[in-house]
């Protein structure tokens, strides 16, 4: 007979697979799962769970180095009780998951071993199987989770990435050195003359097309494709203003922007600017990353542009419902308070 445990975290793991959903415990829940895959699939007796501990997981969730975390976060972000509440929603939403977990007669569940308190005690976290018991109960069960201390939905912190671990673009690190710029250095200097001469460039490219457009008649000898040539190069003039000129030209007055093309990564979807002044009042520009959890969905929340819905040019925005899930930006307290849609309650949301 196939071990049951093997059966519960293989369908698990498929289940995950098939409907994957970018939130953080979703990535929790399967780095819990494949690890007790790993062990299963080396021992046919008993099963004995691989036990992880909460900075394992939240750095593997996360994808940041094991040693950057605190305990402190990792607790405070991995409870046990939260993650039992995601998996049964996971399970709940898929009605082919529920079906598959009903044929065999067991659901899975998260486990974690007491904490006794002292700093070397580290908590760890494991899954596990129980038998479906009539559903009545678990629903009743279900409900007690709901209503224990659920967190804030209407506020998020933001956290800020160490620039040792962003991923500089090539072009970021003519520019940039160890991620950072002072502003009043050679650089600096550099780069700001390479923005205005960007920017002269468009002026003059705008320029040329439109006396070229006006005074098409008049030029005998300029052939069709040569005046189309130059009429292509408005589109190119604009965007280099819009995406280049501008993010950077309104960096020192908003303080964080989206990192304008060529400073972004191609292989990060994600970059901010900061600007903030060293102890000697000089500006320096930093790359940076701000996220969040959604504390609706656990998504990654990441700075985006609020237009069109929102008046704040920057807004937190989760990545799995970027316009339901939207949150104000606050630099200084790094905290953000919920800007939804103005008949989009929170709690129903989450059919509270
Ligand atoms: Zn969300």
């Amino acid at each position: 007979m196939k071990n049951i445990h093997l059966g519960v975290f293989e369908e698990l793991e498929k289940q995950f697979l098939n409907f994957p959903r970018n939130t953080f415990y979703d990535h929790c829940l399967r780095i819990i799962v494949e690890a007790q895959l790993n062990k299963l699939k080396y021992s046919d007796e008993g099963f004995e769970p691989n036990k992880l501990s909460r900075q394992d997981i939240y750095a593997k969730a996360r994808g940041v180095n094991k040693n950057t975390v605190s305990s402190q976060v990792a607790k405070n972000k991995i409870k046990t009780d939260r993650l039992n509440v995601e998996l049964e929603k996971f399970i709940e939403s898929q009605p082919d998951c529920k079906q598959a977990f009903k044929d065999i007669g067991y659901l899975p569940e998260v486990i974690s071993s007491v904490s006794e308190g002292g700093a070397k005690n580290k908590t760890y976290v494991w899954m596990s199987i129980r038998a479906i018991e009539n559903e009545e109960e678990q629903i009743a069960k279900s409900a007690v989770f709901e209503s224990e201390d659920y967190e804030d939905l209407s506020s998020i912190t933001y956290e800020r990435k160490a620039t040792s671990e962003i991923k500089p673009s090539l072009f970021t690190k003519l520019f940039f050195k160890k991620g950072e710029l002072k502003i009043l250095s050679f650089r600096g200097i550099l780069l700001m003359i390479l923005l205005m001469l960007s920017f002269l460039v468009d002026i003059c490219v705008a320029i040329f097309a439109l006396l070229v457009i006006l005074l098409l008649s008049e030029l005998q000898n300029f052939k069709l494709w040569q005046a189309m040539l130059f009429v292509a190069f408005i589109p190119v003039a604009y965007l280099n203003w819009r995406y280049f000129f501008m993010p950077l030209y309104m960096l020192p007055y908003h303080r964080v922007v989206k990192a304008p093309m060529f400073f972004a990564n191609i292989n990060v979807d994600n970059t901010d600017i900061e600007m903030y002044r060293n102890k000697d009042k000089l500006n320096i520009a930093r790359i940076t990353e701000f996220t969040a959890t959604c504390p609706i969905c656990s998504g990654v929340i990441e700075l985006a542009k609020g237009k069109p819905d929102q008046k704040q040019p920057l807004v937190g925005r989760c990545r799995e419902a970027p316009h339901a899930h939207v949150y104000s930006f606050d630099r200084m307290t790094m905290r953000g308070c919920f800007l939804g849609m103005k008949d989009y309650s929170v709690n129903n949301a989450l059919g509270l």
